[in-house]
């Protein structure tokens, strides 16, 4: 078996220089673990065959792909010396750790929704140590203005689902797959979730979680890389570990995930907001939060 650092060595110079800049790219969009499937058998034998031709979807569906099916690679000498450690790589304290995935996130440019009129990146809000987690699909227009997620009239649906679990809206976090406002309000495309998302995933490894809940189908998808329809994704438990990240805190399991309806969805539809609620209640039974009486009547 050969470690990473010994095939490193064999390759060409110009095959390191170009799987360097490959790297360095994958850097800038925040992206700092990198996966091969298990088939490729032993670890380090296959590193730079699977990074160098890697498009930036294909590195998302390697990552995507997580549970048993891949192993994580450790990127630790030679040409992966250039990958810093995530910035909030081993900060104990989250409200800083977000504060340094904000600064990495920067004025981004790194997909096309920054140049589609939005005002502002929406980042997250909420319990940096929340036990709970919401994610949203993108921010709509009043998030773009004010910077928050979840104020417009889906979000005061929101923070009554909220105040019926007995929670307020500062105990739990709140975030989006994309932190720019779509144009119209159309739903985010997969270039634009697959380059925003990682920002997201490193915001819920600092966050950590007991329970994610995946709003919508677009949140759902994203998060699982399940492509199924609302009827299949709701109504069960899925193990969730936040794909690319790599996890050294023992503390921290990863997360449940259950998935419910958008609050926008809702507002169009109100019958399926018992649905949405059951959704709730289950979330509510595993973190053993009892509803106020008048909340659950
Ligand atoms: S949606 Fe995300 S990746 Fe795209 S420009 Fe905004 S912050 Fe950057």
């Amino acid at each position: 078996m050969w470690s990473t650092e010994e095939v490193a060595r064999t390759l060409d110079p110009e095959l390191r220089r170009a799987l360097a800049e490959r790297v360095r790219y994958c850097h800038e969009l925040g992206i700092y673990d990198f996966y091969r499937r298990e088939a490729t058998s032993v670890v380090g034998e296959a590193v730079p065959v699977s990074l160098s031709p890697t498009t930036q979807s294909e590195l998302r569906e390697e990552m995507s792909a997580r549970k048993s099916a891949v192993v994580p690679v450790i990127a630790e000498d030679n040409i992966f010396e250039i990958v810093t450690p995530k910035p909030e790589f081993g900060l104990a304290d989250p409200v800083a750790a977000l504060k340094l995935i904000r600064e990495d996130l920067g004025d981004c440019t790194r997909c096309k929704l920054h140049k589609q009129g939005r005002k502002q990146i929406v980042f997250g809000v909420g319990n940096p140590r929340a036990e709970l987690m919401f994610v949203g699909e993108g921010p709509g227009a009043d998030e773009d203005a004010q910077g928050e997620p979840f104020v417009g009239r889906a979000g005061q649906l929101l923070n009554n689902m909220i105040k019926a679990m007995g929670l307020r809206r500062e105990d739990v976090y709140i975030a989006n797959v994309v932190k720019c406002r779509p144009p119209g309000n159309r739903t985010p495309e997969r270039d634009e979730c697959e380059t925003c998302s990682p920002f997201l995933m490193r915001q819920i490894a600092v966050v950590k979680p007991k329970v994610v809940v995946a709003l919508g189908a677009v949140s759902a998808k994203n998060l699982l890389a399940i492509n199924a329809p609302m009827s299949e994704l709701r109504g069960r438990w899925y193990d969730f570990k936040p794909a690319g990240v790599r996890i050294k805190d023992a503390s921290w399991p990863g997360a449940r995930l259950a998935v419910t309806y958008h609050p926008a969805f809702l507002l169009r539809d109100p019958r399926q907001k018992g649905e949405a609620w059951k959704d709730l209640q289950m979330v509510m039974k595993y973190l053993g939060i009892e509803p106020p009486k008048k909340a659950a009547e």
